[in-house]
Order: C-alpha cells, then sequence, then structure tokens
C-alpha cells in the first residue's frame, strides 16, 4: 500500500508517518529527512539543496524525483510505503504515478492533515527536533534528549519566523493545488481532522485507510 501524506508544515506529517509506519509495517520515505541528511553529510545533493531549505522555498522537482525513485525502489519499500511531505508540486504528483507505475504499484490513499493556520505558526515556532532521527517536539528545548534514540535536540533553520511564513505561502501556492489533482485524478483523498492528541489523529488517519 502507498499512501500520500499531504498537509501544509506543521500538520503533523513526520509524526504521523512515523506511528503510520511502525504500523502498517511499511517504510516512511521523506524528502525533507533526506535532504537534511544529504545537507549534514555535504554531499552534491546537499549543497544544491541547502539554500532553498533555509528559506523555505521547494527544492528544484529534478532532485526530488530522483529521491523519490531511489526510495521506492528500494527493497524495503516492495510491499509500499508512507510518502511524507514527498510530494509538493504537480510534477512531483505525476513523476510519482509514473514511479510508481513502473513498480506496478499506485497511490493507494491521500490523507490531507487538516489544520487551521494559526495552529500551524504557533507549533512550528515551538518545535525541536532530534537532529539523529529526526522526531520532532513541540514544549521541549533545543539541546533537550530524544526520547527515543538519546541525540540531542535542534531548532531547524527553516523553523525560524521569516522561513515559517514562506513555507506557509509556498505551500498555498505549489502544494494546496496538488490536492485537487488527485481528486480529479480519482485518487481515495481522505482529510484528516489533524488537530488533538497523537492517538487521535492516528486513529482517525487509520480508519481513514480502512484499518
Ligand atoms: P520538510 O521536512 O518536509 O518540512 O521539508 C523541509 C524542506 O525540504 C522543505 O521546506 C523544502 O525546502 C525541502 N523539501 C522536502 N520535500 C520536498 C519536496 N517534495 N519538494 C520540494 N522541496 C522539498
Amino acid at each position: 500500500m502507498d499512501i500520500v501524506l499531504l498537509g501544509p508544515p506543521g500538520a503533523g506529517k513526520g509524526t504521523q508517518a512515523q506511528r503510520l509506519s511502525a504500523k502498517l509495517g511499511i517504510p516512511q520515505i521523506a524528502t525533507g529527512d533526506v535532504l537534511r541528511a544529504a545537507v549534514r553529510d555535504g554531499t552534491p545533493r546537499g549543497l544544491e539543496a541547502k539554500a532553498y531549505m533555509d528559506r523555505g522555498d521547494l527544492v528544484p522537482d529534478e532532485v526530488i524525483l530522483a529521491i523519490m525513485k531511489e526510495a521506492l525502489a528500494s527493497d524495503g519499500a516492495r510491499k509500499g510505503s508512507i510518502l511524507d511531505g514527498v510530494v509538493r508540486t504537480l510534477p512531483q504528483a505525476e513523476g510519482l504515478a509514473r514511479v510508481l507505475k513502473e513498480l506496478g504499484r499506485k497511490v493507494d490513499a491521500v490523507l490531507f492533515f487538516n489544520v487551521a493556520e494559526g495552529e500551524l505558526v504557533k507549533r512550528l515556532g515551538g518545535r525541536t527536533v532530534c537532529e539523529k532521527c529526526q522526531t520532532p517536539y513541540t514544549g521541549k528545548e533545543a539541546g533537550s534528549v530524544c526520547e527515543k534514540c538519546g541525540g540531542t535536540l535542534v531548532r531547524r533553520k527553516d523553523d525560524e519566523p521569516e522561513a515559517i511564513r514562506n513555507r506557509l505561502a509556498v505551500y498555498g501556492k505549489q502544494t494546496a493545488p496538488v490536492l485537487d489533482w488527485y481528486r480529479k485524478a480519482g485518487v481515495n483523498v481522505r482529510t484528516i481532522d489533524a488537530v488533538g492528541s497523537q492517538d487521535a489523529v492516528t486513529a482517525r488517519a487509520l480508519e481513514a485507510i480502512g484499518k
């Protein structure tokens, strides 16, 4: 089963992708995580992506399509994937459909994580993430210890106010139309109320995909 998670930055896609991945036994594919690792490792891909990411702009589609292809064709993803923040433009949605088709698969469901903008700004402004396993936290200071892996929590550079504003604008302009594209393509698109406890949101997501 291949499931696309869509929604604005701060909607909780990463947290829910980890939980759904554990429940369904299929890997989370997160282009943001792959790109941050590339930036940390100083690879050519990371060097290309860094300036876009720091500003909160989207990285070029070719880079994302290459990551998408590698990740979906990997052994671990043979039974499916949770695509977290992987599809953010129409060319990416089309590219994903092509890559999956070559593998004899398709997007089985799109889960749209719905959160009001004021809440998003609050969440992103108070967010830290583990620099090792990428688990996000709200209400924990930078420098605290990750409950999952013992790594150190840091603030993301793109969670500064200026970049947050830009990411929300970019989402509205480039990513929101992807939802309609999926609806028109006849894909099962489900809106998830993404406000509430992590357990409640996971339960809603599982129900939406009939699990
Ligand atoms: P995320 O961790 O999903 O919020 O992604 C962090 C940043 O990585 C984004 O603001 C973009 O600069 C870049 N990025 C991640 N995924 C994509 C994508 N599918 N398309 C374009 N840029 C992306």
